[in-house]
């Protein structure tokens, strides 16, 4: 494990130029009901939403699917992902939901797959737009940290209250009114102070899979540690402890609980190349077009600074494949081409590939070039799980590659 957080210059880009964008994000809000603590649109160092509409409007929607198109058409992708977000994209208006839907199932007549898939508080899933949803295949992610105590300390409304009960009522809803096909799973922020056991017991009780996400808001400006103790933290690291409980306890259940972060994990020890953002980080192939139509950067580095993830471009005016050839779009895409000069030793790079790209966030370099300052808590977690499930894999791996 390195010894010591470095600073590193930017290594040349290898990386073959067939990369592309496969996922667009889209804030179809710049405003929310909840007001999460740690949230990264609204509590964190980035302004932007004060300078955008509260609302995307159906030409900037219409200009992304119609720029989509002429993307596809152009590269030959057979797929392309949209991911609906805000601020809370269930506030959104009913009718420009669908418009947009509609201009979704004509993109997916002319024989491209689009999947759709919407990340909401759970406030607001009301029958109404249930119903489109489940007409258009848009399937719903809902974001939770943890059993109702602790998820009430974070995920509060604009006047303090916890958002838990209400969350779980639309839950149950969505639930006993034949939604269930739509709900993708749960979304969790790794929180450390819960019981790793409490929290196994209570994602096991989920009608759906979770992921668990590493913190978001950490990176070179603001470390995981506080000043003076980074030598106990090295010893035990916050998030890496928690997270290796949490495996051990997964393991021994006999893994019922699908929580995708452990299982993409054990699959690419096995040699898996599916998974996603947090583990590997080969790659980072998607875009934001905020309400206005602005083109940003992935919302994973909007956390470090005011502006962090703006560019020049705006959908309105710009072609998606001319993204291709940006300097910081191109460092994304070819994420695992820029690893950090640290890692190249690191006994589970294969898994980590650098960190998490928030916590490598730095206001003062151009790319985010140094490993991540949750270094220590992903060199903790993935080396447990790396020793932890090493008979197993060695048991399942295909003959010919061992
Ligand atoms: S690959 Fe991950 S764990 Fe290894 S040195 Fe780099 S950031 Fe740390």
């Amino acid at each position: 494990m390195p010894e010591d957080v470095l600073a590193a210059d930017l290594p040349e880009a290898t990386a073959p130029a067939h990369n592309r964008f496969t996922t667009a994000i889209l804030k179809l809000t710049a405003t929310c009901n909840l007001n999460c603590t740690y949230c990264y649109m609204f509590n964190l160092a980035d302004r932007t939403y004060h300078q955008v509409p509260a609302m995307m409007s159906a030409d900037v929607a219409r200009a992304t699917i119609s720029r989509i198109r002429d993307y596809v058409v152009e590269t030959g992708l057979p797929q392309f992902s949209l991911a609906l977000h805000g601020g809370e994209p269930t506030l959104w208006p009913l009718k420009d939901f669908e418009l947009l839907a509609r201009q979704v199932q004509d993109l997916r007549d002319s024989g491209v797959e689009v999947p759709v898939t919407m990340q909401t508080n759970g406030l607001r899933l009301r029958p109404e737009l249930l119903r489109l949803l489940d007409a258009y295949d848009i399937r719903v992610g809902v974001s939770v940290d943890g059993p109702a105590r602790y998820n009430d300390r974070a995920r509060v409304t604009h006047g303090g209250r916890g958002s838990y009960a209400r969350v779980a009522r639309t839950v149950e809803d969505l639930l006993t009114k034949g939604y269930g096909q739509i709900l993708s799973g749960f979304l969790c922020v790794a929180d450390p102070d819960i019981p790793p056991q409490e929290f196994m017991q209570w994602a096991a009780e989920l009608p759906a899979g979770i992921d668990v996400l590493w913190p978001i808001q950490y990176h070179y400006g603001n470390l995981p540690w506080a000043t003076g103790e980074l030598d106990s933290y090295r010893r035990k690291p916050r998030y890496g402890t928690w997270f290796s409980q949490l495996f051990a306890d997964w393991l021994q259940r006999d893994p019922v609980v699908d929580i995708r972060l452990f299982e993409q994990s054990v699959a690419a020890l096995l040699g898996s190349r599916r998974h996603f953002d947090a583990l590997v980080n080969d790659r980072l192939p998607a875009f934001v077009v905020n309400t206005d139509g602005r083109i940003e950067l992935n919302d994973y580095v909007r956390s470090y600074r005011d502006g962090g993830a703006a560019t020049p471009y705006n959908i309105l005016s710009e072609d998606i494949l001319r993204l291709e050839a940006d300097r910081e779009f191109r460092f994304f895409l070819e994420l695992g081409s820029h690893l950090p000069v640290e890692c190249g030793q690191c006994p589970v790079v294969d898994l980590c590939g650098g960190g998490f790209v928030p916590g490598r966030m730095d206001a003062g370099q151009e790319f985010p070039s140094r490993r991540s300052v949750l270094c220590y808590d992903q060199y903790h977690f993935f080396d447990f799980v790396r020793q932890s499930t090493g008979p197993l894999i060695e048991a399942l791996r295909p003959a010919a590659s061992r």
